[in-house]
């Protein structure tokens, strides 16, 4: 019997040159749209807090929202987004950083977590790392305790990872 990984990546659709030339666009929509599997794909973003009590989950604008805010309802602990620049209407931090297709900046609410809290940083993809890497500079800003970053899918080639110092990095699928 194939196992949940496979499952999911059975059902993840290659998009050549989306959004630009160049890039091999993992597409999640039909893991997305099919209950069974958006269920087990947020069933194995829980399994990566194990035994640890984590008090937010921090999910990655856009597609990172998606599987945090369920994964955050389930862990009991609170939803919090880092979104892109101009999106949060309360005192903010900011960081800009590059990313496998362009430039952007996001942004957390300066009150989003209390020093110490324990976080779980989520993303639907990990692909150079610079997207999670300025995540997780704005959680350290915040003095929370990083306690992971997961991802349902990872590009191995593209050593994201290694931009995410001595931060814990769990991903569902590995290509
Ligand atoms: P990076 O900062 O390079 O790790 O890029 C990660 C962010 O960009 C994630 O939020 C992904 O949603 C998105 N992303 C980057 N590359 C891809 C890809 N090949 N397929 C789908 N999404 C991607």
């Amino acid at each position: 019997m194939e196992n949940i990984s496979q499952l999911l990546r059975n059902h993840i659709r290659d998009v050549v040159d989306f959004p630009k030339p160049g890039i091999l666009f993992k597409d999640i929509s039909p893991i997305l749209s099919d209950p069974i599997l958006l269920q087990h794909s947020i069933d194995e973003l829980i399994a990566t807090a194990g035994e640890n009590k984590i008090d937010k989950v921090v999910g990655i604008d856009a597609r990172g929202f998606i599987f945090a805010t369920p994964v955050a309802l389930n862990l009991n602990a609170g939803f919090i987004p880092v979104r892109k620049k101009g999106k949060l209407p309360w005192q903010t931090h900011s960081i800009a950083y590059s990313l496998e297709y362009g430039e952007n900046v996001v942004e957390i609410h300066k009150d989003a977590i209390l020093p110490g809290e324990n976080v779980l940083l989520i993303d639907d993809l990990l692909a150079t790392g610079g997207t999670a890497a300025a995540a997780i500079k704005l959680i350290k800003e915040l003095d929370a305790h990083l306690v992971a970053a997961s991802f349902l899918i990872e590009l191995t080639d593209l050593k994201g990872r290694d931009l995410l110092g001595d931060t814990p990095v769990n991903a569902v699928i590995s290509y």
